[in-house]
């Protein structure tokens, strides 16, 4: 008789916690400081992607379900830069690339010390290099677009081409891969140590060991490949291949642009076909990812492009410009990255990513170049404090 009662009253508290305990309030944006550790990281930028980006792409394509909606983890990630409610690119890409905000147009700098005078914030890709890891950037944008440049340079303002591509080429990355941008030289990338490669059967020639600028002459951004161009999947999978050989790892961003620049425009049918393009990117880094299980495939946006809204049964622009919306946040391969359906800051995004690389100390300040176009590599790692 007691223990029957007893029963119903521990099965009474069971059920009153187990009612109680998804309203348990989960922090944020909470510093934490046990993200699973990865060795490899592919960080995918969906330019200008927010959710109806999504939705509006599975309903005109008739896609049930996107890769990047399998992944295991679904949050989001909130967009706004330290001078404004809705952030462009550079400010955003900056955000996702050091893990602090900054002022819009600002690429890698502080929103204080835009002219790079004092410091700058360390990038993931510098982050990786200093750890000996291999590190990447692949864009169908013009490889000094603002998504790159955040994760290759330090500049006042994204439109300093010239400096960005002068900073690429002196830098040490690995590979940096897009559209031919004015500013490059070919003599230039040959003297610091870079193969250029204009097409397909350029990139597909390159071997392990050989670092690469990329300067594709035509458009890669297209579902279906143009004429002698790569598609984006190609072009992930042949950075993969020629980043992974490093035993530290390897640290690749890859940028779907053209999300961006097709809504700014209002043609839903190139977003949604450079959203397919990208997605299919997607299933091609998980596949890698999947078969070697150290590597983490994360993806999100820098902000949301034309203000896409359900209007009847239809996902319509109602702007040609970015907004403030949260933006999808994807992972797959570290399985506490963020809880499923939270929103975290997107500064933050890079400080787990950091955190998951195995280092808890960022964002860091880094000492700036004695000048721009004068930078001295050794002072690119030195901290500051
Ligand atoms: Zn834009």
């Amino acid at each position: 008789m007691f223990s029957a009662f007893l029963t119903r009253v521990t099965l009474f508290i069971t059920v009153f916690l187990m009612a109680f305990e998804p309203f348990v309030p989960v922090p944020k944006d909470e510093k934490r400081t046990d993200i699973a550790p990865v060795k490899n990281v592919i960080f995918m930028i969906g330019d200008g992607m927010g959710f109806n980006s999504l939705n509006k792409t599975k309903k005109e394509k008739g896609i049930e379900t996107l890769t990047m909606n399998t992944f295991p983890l679904q949050g989001e990630s909130q967009t706004r830069s330290s001078s404004s409610a809705v952030t462009d690119s550079a400010a955003g890409g900056t955000a996702l690339a050091c893990a602090i905000r900054t002022n819009n147009r600002f690429v890698g700098t502080y929103s204080y010390d835009g002219y790079d005078l004092y410091s700058h914030p360390m990038n993931l890709c510098e982050l990786a290099k200093q750890q000996g890891k291999t590190a990447g950037v692949v864009t169908t944008d013009s490889t000094s677009g603002a998504t790159p440049a955040s994760f290759s340079a330090h500049a006042h303002d994204r439109g300093d081409e010239a400096d960005i591509t002068f900073q690429q080429l002196r830098g040490d990355l690995d590979l940096i891969w897009g559209g031919a941008t004015d500013s490059f030289r070919e003599e230039t990338a040959l003297e610091y140590g870079f193969t250029p490669i204009y097409n397909k059967a350029d990139m597909d020639a390159l071997t392990e060991g050989t670092r690469s600028f990329g300067q594709f002459t035509d458009d890669v951004w297209h579902e279906v490949a143009k004429e002698g161009m790569p598609t984006m999947t190609e072009m992930t999978l042949k950075a993969i291949d020629l980043l992974d050989d490093d035993e530290d790892g390897f640290f690749l961003m890859v940028e779907g642009a053209h999300i961006d620049k097709k809504s700014h425009q209002n043609q839903g049918d190139g977003m949604t076909d450079a959203l397919v393009a990208f997605d299919q990117a997607i299933q091609a880094a998980v596949d890698y990812a999947a078969a070697k299980g150290d590597t983490m495939v994360l993806v999100t946006a820098d902000h949301e492009t034309g203000g896409i809204t359900l209007e009847g049964d239809e996902y319509v622009y109602t702007s040609g410009s970015h907004t403030g919306v949260n933006v999808p946040l994807l992972v797959y391969g570290c399985d506490n990255f963020i809880e499923n359906g939270q929103a975290i800051k997107n500064k933050e995004v890079a400080r787990r990513v950091a955190v998951a690389m195995g280092e808890t100390n960022f964002p860091a300040r880094v000492k700036p170049p004695v000048a721009h176009g004068g930078r001295d590599n050794d002072s690119i790692f030195s901290p500051v404090c």
